[in-house]
């Protein structure tokens, strides 16, 4: 099997390591490739979309012809995983903490609403067990979003509490589609282990 990592910004090797590690663990041979133009697209059983920021990988995902080809891709079945940033990405509805509507450019994919940076200033990164449809697993939040709204073809995959927004969701699934806010690429080959069996289901 092929996975790839769009590899614009962000935590681009952390996301290639976890996914030869879950490989390893499930025994599979696993090519990694990181995704820079539309073509790359093709030969892959899954993707991921890192951590980073979400407005530079949207930026630059429209300048190199991805942001369409990869909606395309994603909407045909292609197993994706978005930690973070890549769940803002993947997400229908986003707003910010301070700006409120960003208008950045996005997927747009998943029933799912997202707010940016809704830990604040104090609590810019922390780590958390968590209780989640993929086991339970440490997570890394780092500047990360709330997922506040999950409606229509999502279901929730980890719940927690938020200082002020009360119940939020921390990932959440929509077919072929993972969300997570926080960053398994740094903790854990669950959620990747996850992703690649959805790839091994469609094969
Ligand atoms: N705050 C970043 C954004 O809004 C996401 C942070 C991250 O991916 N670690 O894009």
């Amino acid at each position: 099997m092929r996975a790839g990592v769009l590899a614009l910004q962000g935590d681009v090797e952390e996301h290639a390591r976890a996914f030869a590690r879950a490989a390893e663990e499930l025994r599979i041979s696993l090519e990694v490739v990181e995704v820079k133009r539309p073509q790359q697209l093709r030969e892959l059983d899954a993707i991921a979309i890192p951590g980073g920021e979400s407005t530079t990988i949207g930026a630059l995902a429209k300048r190199t012809g991805l942001l369409d080809a990869l909606r395309d891709a994603v909407r045909g079945g292609l197993p994706t995983l978005g930690t973070c940033a890549g769940a803002i990405f993947l997400a229908k509805e986003v707003k910010d903490s301070v700006v409120g509507e960003t208008g950045q450019p996005i997927l747009g994919l998943m029933d799912i609403g997202v707010v940016r940076n809704a830990f604040g200033r104090q609590r810019e990164s922390f780590e958390l067990d968590l209780d989640t449809d993929f086991g339970r697993l440490r997570g890394v939040f780092i500047r990360a979003p709330a997922i506040v709204k999950v409606w229509g073809g999502a279901r929730s995959a980890a719940k927690m509490r938020h200082p002020e927004l009360g119940e939020i969701h921390a990932a959440a699934v929509q077919s072929n589609i993972i969300a997570t806010i926080f960053h398994p690429e740094l903790s854990t080959t669950a959620v990747h282990r996850y992703l690649l069996s959805l790839a091994k289901g469609r094969a």
